[in-house]
């Protein structure tokens, strides 16, 4: 794969655009958001009836919101949906009452421990009107009655997710899922969001050895839709990726798959442990790689972050807006995922054409033939351990783990066997 470079700018600026919207697991921002998104990537969008069954779940009602405000009873709003989406409880039953102070504290959430921020909070799965707002201005209501509206539906629609196909020489899929149902909030989801669709539209343009699948969906009710759905396609996803979080300041995070020693797993640790950033254990819980890594389904799909989700006091709060992710980390996360893809595409089993002592290197100008000492010594060890290992059962990645070569080394190495017949294709 060549190495387009795609600027944090371009990937920030989409980011920035689509951060007003406001998105829910079904409904209109989800729409809006995809509709921008296919001006980078060629997305199919697919409508799912409220109702439908996926498995142990059902598609809910579709929610849609206009407008909403908590008001004085002077008229003077006090928040309002237009200034920050995050005020409404995502998938809020409509309301328009006026109700007491006591009330309205009972139906707001706010954050005591960082008392300036707003909280995100949902309501999906249980029916309910709700605000959110900064603890300070909760603390400095005063007693009496307030005017409480929240214009918006909750009815029979559908759940909207966008996908893409980008075919390979192989039908053997790689599969990209970042989700798309957070309203204003940066890092967890329009970081991951971002990111894939420029990766799709840098990988539209290179050799595919592998096809690629990409998912726009909204988190957990999505995948979940998109896996009834799709069962049968699902034998030909042979790695796979969840991106979200990455484009916070802290170091890049790969949460292993269920499987634990995938071809993706390996393959990301092999390049974090060069770059650097750490890799953990898979568990049952996060984003959509719970859904993935399912039992029934047990598919070789990780989770790439930069800080892990809860562990940041932004998550899920009015701080993760755009000063909270950088252009640098939303950069550095898509080199990162080129460079796992290049090792998983590059990565095949070759066999050693002349395995009974070794070929003479010097004759064929591969030894000693490459200047400045220490990489013509990892030059020779990789072409070494290549000609070594290539029995026909160990990949070029097995072989980078087991010399402790990088893979472009072995690659190279690979390559140049190649060339001089040494080395073919298993
Ligand atoms: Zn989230």
């Amino acid at each position: 794969m060549g190495l387009e470079v795609v600027s944090g700018e371009e990937m920030y600026h989409l980011a920035e655009r689509l951060y007003p919207i406001c998105r829910s697991i079904t409904g209109n921002g989800v729409r809006e958001t995809l509709n921008i998104l296919q001006e980078i990537v060629p997305l199919e969008l697919h409508e799912v009836p409220t109702g439908t069954s996926i498995f142990d779940w059902t598609v809910p009602k579709e929610w849609n919101i206009r407008d909403a405000y908590v008001r004085n009873m002077q008229g003077e709003k006090l928040i309002a949906f237009d200034r920050c989406n995050l005020h409404v409880v995502n998938y809020s039953t409509p309301i328009s009452a006026t109700v007491s102070l006591q009330e309205l504290k009972a139906h707001t959430h706010t954050l005591p421990d960082h008392p300036q921020w707003i909280p995100y909070r949902t309501s999906y799965y249980k029916e309910d009107w709700g605000f959110c707002m900064s603890h300070d201005q909760l603390q400095s209501l005063p007693d009496g009655d307030y005017q409480v509206s929240i214009d918006a539906s909750l009815e029979n629609g559908s759940l909207t997710y966008g996908e893409c196909l980008l075919p390979g020489d192989t039908a053997d899929e790689i599969l990209i899922s970042t989700h798309v149902c957070h309203p204003s909030l940066a890092n967890d989801n329009l970081s991951g969001v971002a990111v894939a669709a420029f990766l799709a539209r840098h990988l539209r343009q290179c050799n595919r050895r592998y096809s690629y699948r990409f998912l726009f969906i909204p988190g957990t009710i999505g995948s979940i839709a998109w896996l009834a759905l799709n069962e049968p396609i699902t034998g030909s996803i042979r790695h796979g990726v969840v991106l979200s979080g990455v484009g916070d300041r802290g170091s890049i995070t790969y949460k292993r798959s269920r499987r634990g020693n995938a071809e993706v797993d390996r393959a990301f640790h092999h390049v974090l442990d060069a770059r650097g950033g750490q890799v953990i254990e898979f568990h049952p819980y996060g984003y959509d790689e719970r859904q993935f890594c399912s039992p029934g389904f047990d598919l070789p799909v990780g989770c790439m972050m930069r800080t892990p989700f809860g562990q940041y006091p932004e998550y899920h709060t009015s701080a993760d807006n755009l000063s909270f992710i950088s252009r640098e980390s939303l950069q550095d996360s898509f080199i990162v995922c080129t460079e796992v893809l290049s090792v998983i595409e590059d990565n095949r089993v070759y066999v050693n054409q002349n395995p009974k002592c070794e070929p003479q290197l010097g004759r064929r100008g591969l030894y000693r033939s490459v200047g400045g000492e220490t990489h013509s010594r990892e030059t020779e060890m990789a072409l070494l351990w290549v000609l070594n290992l290539s029995d026909g059962t160990q990949s070029l990645l097995d072989i980078a783990e087991r010399s402790g070569c990088r893979f472009r080394s072995i690659r190279d190495a690979a390559e140049r066997l190649i060339e001089c017949g040494l080395l073919a294709a298993a």
